[in-house]
């Protein structure tokens, strides 16, 4: 006779933040490593950059036209000889006196004596000699040494995001290499013998693996380099076997799947025979069993998130995401939160903290969610819709149309 799991109360859960607090006592920032200005993209400097010379390095001219002293452009038009060429590159010796001018390209050293440059749109475009019809000032169209940063100047703090105009900048100041603080690395697992790879015909009782590929790309979107080993069948050995192969490549090991109480859930049944892996019931809606722990001589962290797919990408959210951001050493941990009014009513599970599936809007200047799912933990179209989830404290049930809740910013790239 089957004997059921025995009846679940409040006092036997965790509330969301001890589960949190447990996980972030536990993972520590990565030690800082020096990589190349391409494989350092999006991670945080972890040192400031600072330029040992001006930017621009010399005086040089912003256009393509002629090198010129100003003061021979006080009566216009005037006709002046070219007495040579100054293209990017290296430095000219070419000197322009009064009465004489040099034709100049964009990038190129300004000449010694000359103080304005004329753009070719405002002459002939002479070669030998060139006529000016319209004045510039002096100084006009030269961009002058340090304007852009000064030698010794700090142009990169540590801890900045290092997108395309952060890398260029280093380049631009000499830096071929920087340090940062790495990604970690993630390795994600599905658990189930239910699972198949996707685009595999489905035999009876079998689905396509979600999960794994949804942690991964979580995963990748919180700055980690995340490898998707795939499925595992719901047998201990095996599990066992390619968590331990894992570990090699691992700073963060994620399963889903097997964590609650049924006779197959096999992560449940390896992980708390090795290392420090607890299974944990948490205050939370959807989502609520949890594992974490550390295994392995490194002592890597590991999640078992459960299965269901929405629970699992919640998870992520809530617990593995602020884990990453931590090991990142970025700021804050937790996605961006406002607050909004809800356009319908909303309903929560007492003594547990729902998350709740909504689409945010502006309308009238204030933030306003509905939301775009049921509550299963199976509903993956409708977390797809979701662009933000509504935080339902554990002590409300329900929320009035026209009430504030507290919202988590969902982002998603490329909208
Ligand atoms: P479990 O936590 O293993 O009991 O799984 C709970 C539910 O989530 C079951 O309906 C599973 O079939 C489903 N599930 C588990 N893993 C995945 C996965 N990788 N992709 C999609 N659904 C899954
Ligand atoms: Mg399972």
């Amino acid at each position: 006779m089957a004997v059921a799991p025995p009846p679940m109360t409040s006092d036997q859960m965790i509330s969301v933040d001890e589960h949190l607090a447990r996980i972030l006592a536990v993972v520590q920032p990565l030690s800082p490593l020096g990589l190349g200005l391409l494989d350092a993209q999006g991670c945080l400097l972890d040192e400031d950059v600072v330029a040992p010379a001006p930017l621009p390095g010399f005086d040089n001219s912003a256009m393509d036209g002629y090198a010129v002293c100003a003061a021979d452009l006080q009566d216009l038009p005037v006709e002046l000889p070219v007495t040579g060429d100054v293209a990017a590159g290296p430095a000219s010796t070419l000197r322009v006196e009064p009465g004489v001018c040099v034709r100049i390209m964009t990038g190129a050293a300004l000449p010694a004596g000359a103080d304005a440059v004329v753009p070719v749109e405002l002459t002939d475009g002479g070669v030998e000699r060139v006529r000016i019809d319209r004045p510039v000032e002096p100084g006009a169209y030269i961009r002058r040494a340090g304007e852009d940063v000064a030698a010794g100047e700090s142009v990169l703090a540590r801890g900045t995001p290092l997108g395309s105009a952060q890398i260029g900048l280093a380049a631009a100041v000499g830096r071929s290499r920087v340090s940062v603080r790495p990604r970690p690395r993630v390795v994600v697992v599905s658990t189930g013998s239910e699972l198949v790879e996707p685009g595999t015909p489905l035999g009876p009782g079998q689905i396509a693996d979600a999960n794994s590929f949804a942690l991964t790309a979580a995963a990748a979107e919180a700055g980690a380099q995340a490898y998707r080993v795939g499925i595992v069948p719901d047998e201990p050995r095996t599990l066992l076997g390619t968590l331990e192969d894992q570990l090699v490549r691992a700073d963060v090991l994620i399963t889903s799947g097997g964590v609650s109480v049924g006779a197959y859930d096999v992560v449940k049944e390896v992980l708390s025979r090795i290392g420090t892996v607890q299974f944990d019931r948490v205050a939370m809606q959807p989502g609520m069993p949890q594992g974490f722990g550390t295994i392995g001589p490194d002592s890597t962290p590991v999640f078992g998130l459960p299965g269901n797919p929405v629970s699992a990408l919640v998870s992520f959210e809530v617990f593995v995401r602020p884990a990453l951001r931590r090991m990142i050493g970025a700021e804050p941990l937790e996605r961006p939160r406002v607050s909004a009014v809800t356009t319908e009513p909303l309903s929560s599970a007492k003594g547990k903290r729902s998350f709740l599936r909504v689409h945010l809007a502006v309308r009238k200047g204030a933030y306003t969610v509905t939301p775009v799912s049921g509550p299963g933990s199976h509903l993956l179209a409708g977390m797809s819709r979701a662009t933000a989830l509504a935080v339902i404290p554990e002590e409300v049930e329900h929320v009035a149309v026209g009430a504030p809740v507290t919202v988590m910013l969902l982002e998603r790239r490329a909208q």
